[in-house]
């Protein structure tokens, strides 16, 4: 018998938007389509669409939400991940932060930690490396396979342990992930500043040394045979780069980018200053265009949000000093939204693309797809129903604890009315109705 019907939604699948019902029963999609309504048995909860836009719960695959040595008491994986489903985000994948899961048990650790806390369900990614002593195995064992490098400050990892870890992680399945930024630029733009306002923030991050990086983690994933995930990709240029692999690499290379790379430029320092402090940086317009045409053409292969949780209060500090605030922006909340309306009302994007882009691919990415990130009958009920009225974001409608959005001000079009995450309504108008706890942790075993 099934316990919700999803009556007159406008649902976007791969191959277009076809108005229908979806059937949900034991959290799980029953039917859905034109005529899903009549296969439905006994006498379920009606929720009517009313004509709204119906699409898969969101498959957030990089953010940052649990941290007890480095976020504020009140920022946790509870109050993160309650402001993900309010954004209509129902799977999410955790990367460190600052305390590193760089051993199976601080993987389980993290794990028990977060269960307590999750609404959504969840999975993790171990790092981050600095060098290639790693218990691949083992940390693979514990359901993770991904694992987290860099070629920059803070967690610098020097190149031939780069090369091992690749070729370790490839060899048991697994799948590195690098923040792509050469140190060696970073340090010598950094060396030319002697500002502290946050205009010259932007400076001390050249596309360069993107550009460098991504050619070079390219190389090394092909030479190490290891699938490679470049994330937060800042520039259309780093998108062509890493596009080259893409085309002849023997290995998968999966570009990622990230909201704020797509609305802002660097050209918006000047107003909102340290609310657009991130790494990498943003980029020049021209860089945003492109980035725009990436998106559309299918050389990014998805958007996650690198949400990084901080108060008002902390970024503000960036005003006087551009140098002392984390950067990193809160931007799970809001992905959804901003893509529906910039994106597709306003933008190159279809329906169907911003399917691709922020459900059926990270879905797959992470090894979940297809029961996250589709409607298929039999899957997970995650589903999102979209509103398309008019409105002016502000952070006083979000159920964001840290009381500010860069996006502050901005007119959208389509807003997330109800978002329902294994079969329950979990969140409503940016009001949560799920609790901590009721979200599970994903296991996700080596891909081949
Ligand atoms: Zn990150």
């Amino acid at each position: 018998m099934a316990d919700l019907l999803v009556t007159d939604a406008r649902i976007v699948d791969p191959s277009g938007v076809t108005k229908g019902d979806i059937v949900i029963e034991n959290g799980r999609i029953t039917a859905v389509g034109p005529t899903a309504a009549r296969e439905c048995a006994g006498d379920p909860e009606r929720l009517d669409a009313d004509g709204m836009v119906a699409i898969p719960g969101v498959v957030d695959v990089h953010n940052h939400m649990h941290d007890d040595e480095l976020f504020p008491a009140d920022i946790d994986f509870a109050s993160e991940t309650a402001s993900a489903v309010a954004g209509g985000v129902t799977t999410v994948v955790e990367l460190p932060t600052q305390t590193p899961v760089t051993t199976p048990e601080a993987v389980r650790q993290k794990r028990d930690d977060c269960e307590q806390l999750a609404h959504v369900d969840f999975g993790l990614v171990a790092g981050n490396f600095e060098d290639a002593d790693v218990d691949v195995a083992e940390i693979i064992a514990e359901g993770t396979r991904d694992f987290k490098t860099f070629t920059a400050e803070p967690y610098l990892a020097e190149d031939r342990e780069i090369v091992e870890l690749l070729s370790a992680v490839g060899e048991a399945g697994g799948k590195v992930r690098v923040h792509c930024e050469t140190q060696g630029i970073l340090d010598h733009a950094r060396a030319q500043i002697d500002g502290d306002d946050p205009g010259v923030y932007m400076d001390s991050r050249p596309v360069e040394a993107e550009l460098d990086a991504i050619g070079r983690m390219g190389w090394f994933a092909e030479y190490a045979d290891c699938p490679l995930h470049v994330v937060h990709v800042s520039s259309g240029s780093g998108a062509r780069e890493g596009a080259r692999f893409k085309s002849r690499a023997e290995v998968p290379v999966t570009l990622e980018t990230c909201p704020h790379y797509l609305a802002f430029s660097k050209e918006d320092v000047e107003e909102l200053g340290p609310f657009l402090k991130v790494n990498p940086s943003l980029k020049s317009p021209a860089e945003v265009d492109r980035l725009w045409d990436a998106l559309a053409d299918g050389t990014i292969d998805l958007v996650a949000s690198e949400h990084f949780p901080t108060h008002r209060a902390e970024r503000e500090r960036g005003w006087e000093n551009i140098w002392e605030p984390y950067a990193g922006l809160p931007s799970i909340e809001t992905m959804l939204e901003f893509l529906a309306s910039e994106g597709v009302r306003d933008g190159p994007l279809s329906w169907q693309r911003l399917l691709e882009l922020v459900c059926a691919r990270p879905a797959r990415e992470a090894g979940l797809y297809p029961q996250k990130g589709s409607l298929l009958p039999g899957t997970d009920a995650d589903v999102v129903l979209l509103r398309e009225e008019p409105y002016e974001v502000t952070a006083s409608k979000l159920a964001f604890v840290g009381g500010w959005t860069p996006y502050e001000g901005r007119e959208w079009s389509h807003r997330v009315d109800t978002v329902i995450a294994g079969g329950e309504v979990a969140a409503r108008d940016h009001e949560v109705l799920s609790d901590p706890g009721d979200g599970e942790f994903i296991e996700r075993g080596p891909i081949r």
